[in-house]
């Protein structure tokens, strides 16, 4: 699209604006309690959505989100009292949770109400109401965490202090890495650490309106490659990817 105005009977062109048009896909996240007591608001909940949705409806996707409230009876370290909740390290070497973040995972997937109701194109996140030990959290100062290509994600100090509009754009963020495999705006092979504050939704910016997506990421939302399998545990992608290096080698 031109935009075009005449100067004394010359036409300029003053702006030109690329409109990119893709079918509306529509995917769920369940948004899962974890601590007795702990509750999100339909309030907060339609907070959470429309900061995720003003992300990625700029590539043609809205998202529905829902609480499960079947985990908050606060065994999720698969005890009966489970203290502060421990957020592993950087994902450099390994893309897999571990510790507590695999020990919820497992406890949540072993639960009836979950084998139940499992569907593929569902991201599981986990709102965190427990303490957080943050020695080994490596999101900047955000609240959450989802590995690259993950359908499970958490969100951490949700709480009735939580501010709901900076949590929702957390929430975006994380679906970035989890749902596209979105790299951070200031990974070098992008634009550096000059972008680690900015509008776009996988800097390390906490504002609530940092959402934007550029046209390089509307295109890898838009197909993203990335396929979830409720049963794929770590275990499993450990094995495929050694058979792929085994038919790579053939
Ligand atoms: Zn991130």
């Amino acid at each position: 699209v031109f935009a075009v105005y005449e100067d004394g009977g010359e036409k300029k062109i003053i702006g030109a604006l690329l409109l990119a048009s893709y079918p509306i896909e529509q995917k769920e996240v369940k948004i899962i309690l974890t601590q007795p007591g702990q509750t999100i608001t339909d309030d907060q909940l339609q907070t959470l959505t429309e900061k995720v949705n003003s992300t990625y409806s700029q590539a043609g996707i809205r998202y529905n989100l829902s609480i499960d409230a079947t985990f908050n009876d606060g065994h999720w370290c698969g005890r009966q009292t489970c203290n502060t909740f421990t957020p592993t390290g950087s994902g450099l070497l390994s893309n897999n949770y571990t510790g507590d973040e695999q020990t919820i995972i497992e406890t949540y997937m072993n639960r009836p109400s979950f084998v139940n109701n499992l569907t593929n194109d569902t991201a599981y996140i986990f709102a965190i109401g427990a303490p957080i030990d943050n020695t080994g959290g490596d999101e900047g100062d955000l609240q959450g965490k989802m590995n690259f290509s993950k359908q499970f994600g958490f969100l951490y100090n949700v709480n009735p202090t939580t501010n709901y509009d900076i949590l929702g754009r957390t929430l975006a963020h994380e679906l970035g890495h989890g749902n596209y495999k979105l790299y951070h705006i200031f990974d070098e092979i992008y634009l550096g650490e000059l972008a680690k504050l900015s509008n776009n939704v996988m800097s390390y910016s906490t504002s609530p309106n940092a959402l934007q997506l550029n046209k390089l990421q509307w295109d890898i939302v838009h197909k993203p490659g990335v396929t979830w399998g409720v049963f794929e545990r770590d275990g499993d992608q450990v094995l495929m990817i050694l058979l792929n290096y085994n038919i790579k080698g053939c």
